[in-house]
């Protein structure tokens, strides 16, 4: 990329201060506040695939009950969640996670869920394996194996038998990567397993270039990532999580969604108000960057005139 003198400049600064928040957040103590954390319980690194791809798809809402919901499920999988599904019938136990709810996820949705997760590790041993025959590694991102991948999760679940709210609840499970919703889950999945080992990611899946990598993102990181001069898109979409990519490979290219975990700390631990609150905001190793804390010292300067 050729960079204007101002743009290398500002890619400079950019730089600087993600530093500080990834050296700042990236670490093991903020654990407890993302799913991830419950991955991490977990010593066996089949049971850490298969784990962190039920949380990450669980990773909606707030937190805490996240977290709880996550316990409940993996209490009902044992030991070994791996070892659960691998033995598991074509039918599930008629007790198994009967009732389960959470949101607009019915036991049904999640019942078909597991079983789908079960006959894919039947089929290929792992889900790295599954993801692996159609990833093609000179492709600039993930997302057209991650269509692949996750077509073939859906078709897993297609001659089963689920109620309309179920179908609705298993749809929201797996979203269509193809479509325009940025695929939050899937990607941070993704980040959690390709990452090397770094105490918060994962380092399981090792054939896959980070920079293939698509960041994360919700509506809170939209909004930050829009804030500090990521994207000037709007829109929350897979278009805009490209974006924030091809800006944040302008930093690293090589590891483009390291800076995820730190970036959205500040929004899950409500480092980073709404609106500018100066009082929270002084505070804030990125404020240079912000357009909130730009506009609110115009105004308060306005307001001293
Ligand atoms: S200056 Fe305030 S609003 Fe801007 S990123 Fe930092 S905490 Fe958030």
């Amino acid at each position: 990329m050729n960079l204007t003198k101002n743009q290398y400049q500002n890619v400079e600064l950019i730089k600087r201060k993600l530093e500080i928040i990834f050296k700042k957040y990236n670490q093991n103590i903020f654990l407890n506040s993302d799913p991830l954390g419950i991955v991490h319980e977990y010593k066996n690194s089949k049971d850490q695939e298969l784990v962190a791809f039920v949380s990450s798809t669980f990773a909606f809402g707030n937190i805490t009950y996240i977290r709880k919901t996550l316990k409940a499920i993996f209490f009902e999988l044992g030991k070994s969640p791996t070892n659960t599904l691998f033995n598991m019938g074509s039918n599930l136990d008629n007790t198994l996670f009967r009732d389960f709810k959470y949101r607009w996820i019915n036991s049904s949705a999640i019942r078909t869920f597991m079983l789908i997760l079960s006959s894919i590790l039947k089929k290929y041993g792992s889900l790295e394996n599954c993801f692996l025959e159609n990833y093609k590694k000179d492709e600039e991102t993930l997302r057209d194996s991650l269509i692949h991948f996750r077509n073939k999760l859906i078709n897993e679940g297609k001659n089963r038998k689920i109620d309309e709210k179920g179908n609705q609840g298993l749809q929201y499970l797996l979203p269509d990567p193809s479509k325009s919703s940025p695929c939050k889950r899937f990607n941070l999945f993704l980040r959690w397993v390709i990452r090397p080992s770094d105490g918060i990611d994962l380092g399981l899946w090792r054939s896959i270039h980070t920079n293939q990598l698509t960041i994360p993102l919700d509506t809170h990181m939209a909004k930050i990532c829009v804030q500090i001069g990521l994207t000037k898109r709007k829109i929350t979409n897979y278009l805009t999580a490209e974006d924030i990519t091809n800006s944040l490979k302008a930093i690293d290219p090589i590891d483009p969604t390291r800076f995820d975990f730190a970036i959205s700390r500040l929004g899950i631990l409500k480092h980073c108000p709404k609106k500018c609150i100066v009082e929270i905001c002084c505070e804030c190793p990125i404020k240079e960057l912000c357009i909130n804390w730009e506009e609110s010292k115009i105004q308060s300067n306005l307001n001293k005139k």
